[in-house]
């Protein structure tokens, strides 16, 4: 077994042994590898282990990635942050967005996937944490833009997703969930939508995640160990700029 096959099922156990202590279905939980920063051939490697949908947070690198992997039964999730001028290319190839937070956005992918003839999975970011340097809505603004969204045809809305905030102290980590679930909450009683997603929980803190009622677990280093220079995705490819 490779490492990556090796990492990927030690992940899977500690998904199945968080969820039972909390009562929960494992098969309810979906894991995403990440797999920023590392070539082709490790999600391929992935792939072949089972897994079908990877994550990319840059439009650029997912989109070599997914022309690299053409032919393959690989789906991709963009997960960072979108500007809307490079909303096209997400509307070309992505089976899922996971950080959706505005309206203008909304309305360029809706736009871009009509004329593709392809919808996507849509997750809004929200900025859990309240760090001004995270992207995403206010846990406050959530519920409007949810309304606003069921205008767009093309998009699936699923859910919601947050990044909490980066640091060993549990509890912190842990009110940013919880915050999550509110929001959630009230998202179901203000439209009476069942929102069922919540992407929350990456390699330092996903266990927390399932212990507070994430769906998807966004995991990277865990998986793929740790990240090489994320200016070079990997060898022989694009052009760093900085
Ligand atoms: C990189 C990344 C992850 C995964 O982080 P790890 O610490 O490697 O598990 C999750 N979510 C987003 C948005 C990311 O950019």
């Amino acid at each position: 077994m490779t490492d990556i096959a090796a990492n990927l099922r030690a992940v899977q156990t500690r998904i199945a042994t968080a969820a039972a202590r909390v009562g929960r279905d494992a098969a309810d939980i979906r894991l995403l590898p990440v797999s920023k920063t590392k070539p082709p051939e490790c999600v391929l490697e992935a792939h072949r282990a089972g897994c079908v949908r990877f994550g990319e947070n840059k439009v650029q690198e997912a989109m070599d990635k997914w022309e690299a992997l053409a032919g393959t039964a690989v789906e991709w999730a963009v997960i960072g942050h979108l500007q809307s001028n490079k909303a096209k290319y997400v509307a070309r190839f992505a089976t899922e967005f996971q950080a959706l937070d505005s309206l203008r956005l909304a309305r360029e992918l809706d736009r871009r996937l009509q004329q593709e003839g392809r919808r996507l999975e849509v997750l809004i970011q929200v900025n859990s944490s309240g760090e001004p340097q995270k992207f995403g809505v206010e846990p406050e603004e959530t519920v409007e833009l949810a309304r606003q969204l069921t205008a767009f045809d093309a998009l699936a809305v699923r859910g919601l997703m947050t990044l909490a905030v980066f640091t060993s102290d549990r509890e912190r980590v842990s009110q940013c969930f919880r915050r999550m679930q509110e929001v959630q909450r009230e998202l179901q009683q203000a439209t009476g939508e069942p929102w069922p997603e919540l992407s929350m929980g990456m390699s330092g803190d996903f266990e927390l995640a399932i212990e507070h009622g994430a769906t998807c677990l966004r995991v990277g280093q865990a998986i793929f160990g740790n990240r090489l220079d994320p200016n070079h995705y990997w060898p022989g490819s694009m052009p760093v700029q900085s």
